[in-house]
């Protein structure tokens, strides 16, 4: 499924035009001026109040399109992001903001004091995904494998129940998902910080325990997010390489019915913007080759009511694949990669 869409141009050539009939300029403003001499002193009076009234709405209405959106996201942020993290994360409710999570609240501006090198080149600058929420979900946690009776016990996954959360794969050396997740999220936060998006994270370390997958899941409509991407790396058959997608198929209880087309949307911006960044090929060692599954059985897509994808960046039991997560280089490329495409899916999607 998902065939390859044309990538949008970020090109904005102005129309043309603005050129001839310079000449006319002095004729119209006697005109005017005669015009005005025929009418009596009240009368302009009134017009002149009006036109001064009209403006003032004006510019009234232009600042609250300019400045209103921002505030009210960074208000929903509060809600969404508790700071501190405690050992008692399995409980579901510690969704932290990250470190620096206040690093793209609006009123810093977009790029402040960023190195130019970190914003992704595929997106043109624009003021459109300013204050705009997007929830990242790094994938499992450190603490997980300490802590089975936590993580281990069921939880609701959209109309069966499934584990609260797993320990996740790793490299055959050893390397293990969780610390890729982790560490690929908060550079691609930083990412979309820097364009003035407002990042919210579901966990805020790589030590502890949990979220549960309907904590996690519920992430985004408990930020107000546009958006969501889950960031996790395969544990797959040694064999087979590459990365893939995943978007939501709709939940046996229904809950993710509303976010199938616009997931579906983000997946393939994702997946594209993901394949020009890093280079990766599409999973191999999938019924499909397109780089993107519907699924239906993870609770992290079931129970999200707000547009959400999985992205499995590699196969971490591939030699090839292991090589790529364990060099913080491809990481940068990879959370290069996410950000692009969660710019895309912003920018294509203004209303959301
Ligand atoms: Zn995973």
């Amino acid at each position: 499924m998902g065939a390859v869409s044309p990538r949008r141009t970020a090109t904005n050539r102005s129309a043309g035009g603005g050129g001839g009939g310079g000449g006319d300029g002095r004729a119209q403003r006697r005109l005017s001026l005669s015009a005005v001499r025929g009418v009596p002193r009240p009368v302009l009076a009134v017009v002149a109040a009006v036109v001064v009234l009209v403006a003032a709405l004006v510019a009234v209405v232009v600042g609250e399109t300019a400045g209103g959106a921002p505030a009210a996201h960074s208000a929903a942020v509060g809600r969404g992001g508790a700071g501190a993290d405690s050992a008692a994360g399995a409980d579901g409710n510690d969704f932290g903001a990250g470190s620096d999570a206040t690093g793209g609240v609006p009123s810093t501006g977009p790029g402040a004091g960023t190195d130019p090198a970190m914003v992704p080149a595929a997106v043109a600058p624009s003021a459109d995904v300013r204050g705009r929420v997007v929830v990242l979900d790094p994938g499992h946690r450190g603490g997980n494998g300490a802590a089975s009776a936590q993580i281990d016990r069921k939880v609701d996954a959209g109309g069966f129940l499934k584990e609260c959360d797993t320990v996740g794969a790793s490299t055959a050396a050893g390397y293990p998902e969780h610390s890729f997740t982790w560490d690929v999220a908060n550079r691609a936060a930083q990412l979309l910080r820097a364009r003035g998006v407002v990042v919210v994270l579901t966990r805020a370390d790589d030590t502890g325990v949990g979220p549960c997958v309907d904590a996690r899941a519920r992430a985004g409509a408990d930020a107000h997010a546009v958006a969501a991407v889950s960031i996790h790396a395969d544990g797959g058959p040694a064999s087979g390489s590459g990365f893939h997608v995943i978007a939501p198929e709709r939940a046996p209880d229904g809950v993710n019915a509303g976010i199938l087309a616009s997931s579906a949307q983000l997946a393939t911006q994702v997946r594209d913007a993901f394949a020009s960044s890093t280079g990766e090929d599409l999973a191999n060692y999938l019924p499909t080759h397109q780089g993107i599954v519907d699924r239906s059985d993870l609770g992290g897509l079931n129970l999200s009511t707000v547009p959400k994808v999985f992205i499995e960046c590699a196969n971490m039991r591939n030699p090839a694949d292991a090589a790529r997560v364990t060099d913080p280089n491809w990481r940068q490329r990879a959370a290069d990669g996410i950000a692009a495409g969660i710019l895309r899916y912003l920018l294509s999607s203004p209303t959301n």
